[in-house]
């Protein structure tokens, strides 16, 4: 007999759908090659590009040796975190070598943005995808051929088009970029099988140095990647996966729509972010339960219209301080470079797929927050969902494997970005900014509590053939008096109200560790009924202990709601970022584009702590490069002096 049947959960299981999506509807035609004037297309060195267009002083990590390699002519192939500064690496050695860099991409929905924000630092960029027609096709195609084109973005399935490759061997290409190159790996879930024919490349263009570029960290798909592009001779770059302006907080989840409310009003308010949740119908509400709060929110789920998906994944874009609320299909590609959070608010699937979507936050090296609420319920539906989904066990041992790594992470009492960054190979140092180090939990000794709920489940199933899930148990332990324990009865086995040592959320806690631990068991029934397992078998004879996580109290709130990229700064140079920020939001509006793309929030904080007075001024800081310098200037100084 089983009982505890749990609401049927619609998952979200279709894969991202948004690659080849229309374009978002613009206020202004679909502009395909930037309108500026021919600018000089070579530039002495690396160092030169760098300042002159993109106002930066420095290289970051191996970008140097990177872009040396590839601007010698050679291949690479870099891992790098999201963030990390990838699109340098290859931007900057088709402004230096002779010829068009030709960029392979599977984000068709974000190349507008991405020639956009090229444009706007004087880069002559353009693509071609599905999404134009013959007219603006044929104008990319003239620019390519008449070498007025410093980067060309392409969609791999172009590829396949024999036209393309022809129109390819017709002009100079300076270098192959393989962006998103973990797409070439039949296990990731992003695998797109037109990324399989891009050994071509090699094949057809030998002399055309590539560079293939991942945010993707795991031995198994850097591998994949070298052997399936034929990248045996390409130097490889793995950098540091660390995050270190994001905060990773991982919280026992108890109203999880009223804790995101609170902590977006008390740390992030105004802030733009991401909100995943599994369903679909989660999506639906919660984004609807934020806007009745006054957040605005919108939804993103594969199950939306694609001209509704595209117009607010837009919107998100373009507007300052949009919550996004969507399922996994969102995420892949977007390089807004201010977004200050992203919440969890039911457990991912694995510590990998965590780590891509936490890392969309804080691209601009700003703190931002990554925060998870994760409960009991999560753990019984996602083992619920492994025992009956499709594959053979192999594959079910591994998504079992993904899912005990992520509960590990989830209930470690250790920093969770050292547990992070050893699932991907790395070492490191208790790192002060997570919730474990700022706020340590205890761990104690939970063997009895545990052998009290196990001898439960055991006794259910020996003496009266039942299982249940934890709910009625938590009742048994707890003495309760209800309807089903009377109905059952359940007052009369030998574990009713042994449990009163704890309260009921401490006893959920129990068990969804021992669910963690592999000491207690989701039954295959589909019910979330729980049985025990043959490790339980140790713990209840009293020959292995349990060690339990105890959840800290709960922070103290900050002393004033603050957004987390202000923190630090000054008092009075907040009313001064925020004049610079809505300048720049008229500004973007008028131009229909994202406002990252006028200038970074990094950008206009280094602007508004250093008060410029003089063009030359500006000029130095980080993210003014020549372009801009001459088109926003004169505007910002007004900004300032007012
Ligand atoms: P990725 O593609 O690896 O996620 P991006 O190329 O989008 O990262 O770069 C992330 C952010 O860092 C962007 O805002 C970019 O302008 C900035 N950035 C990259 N390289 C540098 C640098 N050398 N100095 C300053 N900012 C940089
Ligand atoms: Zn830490």
């Amino acid at each position: 007999m089983t009982f505890g049947a749990e609401e049927e959960i619609p998952w979200d299981l279709t894969p991202p759908d948004d690659f080849d999506a229309p374009p978002p509807p613009a206020e202004r035609e679909l502009v395909a090659v930037s309108a500026v004037a021919p600018a000089p297309s070579r530039y002495a060195d690396p160092a030169d590009a760098l300042h002159t267009v993109f106002g930066y002083d420095a290289f970051r990590g191996d970008q140097a040796e990177i872009i040396q390699q590839v601007v010698g002519g050679g291949d690479a192939l870099v891992l790098m975190p999201t963030g990390g500064g990838k699109s340098l690496c290859y931007q900057i050695p088709a402004l230096v070598r002779e010829g068009t860099g030709v960029v392979i991409s599977p984000l068709i929905a974000l190349m507008q943005d991405q020639v956009d924000a090229l444009s706007a630092v004087g880069v002559r960029a353009a693509f071609l995808n599905s999404t134009q027609d013959a007219g603006q096709r044929m104008a990319v195609e003239r620019a390519f051929l008449e070498g007025e084109l410093d980067l060309l973005y392409l969609a791999p399935e172009r590829l396949r088009v024999s036209t393309t490759a022809d129109l390819l061997d017709r002009a100079k290409i300076a270098l192959f970029a393989i962006d998103e190159a973990h797409c070439v790996s039949q296990w990731g879930h992003d695998f797109r099988p037109d990324y399989l024919q891009l050994s071509m490349l090699h094949e057809r263009w030998p002399d055309v140095p590539r560079i293939a570029l991942t945010a993707t960290a795991t031995e198994q798909t850097h591998k994949e990647i070298q052997k399936r592009l034929q990248l045996e001779n390409a130097k490889h770059f793995v950098a540091s996966f660390d995050r270190p302006n994001i905060q990773y907080r991982i919280a026992p989840k108890n109203a999880p729509q009223q804790q995101l409310l609170e902590l977006l009003r008390s740390e992030h308010p105004g802030d733009a972010g991401i909100v995943y949740c599994l369903s679909r119908k989660s999506v639906e509400q919660t984004a609807e339960f934020l806007n009745q709060n006054g957040i605005s929110a919108l939804p993103y789920h594969a199950g939306l219209d694609s001209k509704i998906r595209a117009a607010n994944q837009s919107r998100f874009l373009r507007e300052d301080g949009i919550v996004m609320v969507a399922t996994i299909a969102f995420g892949m590609g977007i390089d807004k470079p201010d977004v200050r959070f992203v919440m969890h608010l039911d457990l991912p699937k694995s510590v990998e797929g965590y780590y891509q979507e936490t890392g969309r936050a804080g691209r601009d090296g700003l703190p931002s927050t990554a925060w998870l609420a994760y409960g009991l319920q999560d753990v019984v539906q996602q083992r619920r969902m492994i025992d009956t989904s499709e594959g053979d066990d192999a594959h079910r041992r591994r998504l079992g494997q993904h899912l005990d790594a992520m509960l590990a992470l989830c209930e470690t009492v250790e920093c969770r970005r050292v547990q992070l960054l050893k699932y991907f190979g790395e070492t490191s140092k208790p790192c002060g900014n997570c919730d474990t180090c700022l706020n340590p939990p205890e761990a104690w000794d939970g063997t009895i509590p545990a052998q009290k709920l196990l001898s439960t489940v055991v006794r259910l199933a020996r003496e009266r053939n039942q299982k249940f899930g934890a709910g009625q148990l938590i009742d048994i332990l707890l003495g309760r008096t209800t309807a089903r324990i009377t109905q059952y009865g359940h007052d009369t086995l030998s574990t009713y109200g042994i449990g009163s040592e704890l309260g009921e959320q401490e006893w959920r806690g129990v068990v969804r560790q021992l669910l963690a631990q592999g000491l207690l068991a989701v039954n295959g029934d589909g019910f979330g009924t729980l049985i025990t397992t043959e490790a339980s078998a140790a713990v209840l004879s009293g020959s292995r202990p349990v060690m339990l996580r105890r959840e800290p109290e709960r922070q103290a709130r900050p002393s004033k709601a603050r957004r987390t990229a202000l923190a630090d700064l000054p008092d009075d140079i907040v009313p001064i970022f925020d004049a610079l920020r809505a300048w720049r939001a008229a500004e973007a509006k008028e131009q229909a584009v994202p406002a990252y793309v006028i200038f970074h929030d990094a950008t206009l904080r280094e602007i508004a702590a250093g008060k410029p007075t003089t063009l030359a001024q500006l000029g130095t800081m980080s993210g003014v490069g020549e372009n801009k310098l001459a088109k926003y200037g004169e505007a910002i100084l007004e900004v300032l002096a007012n």
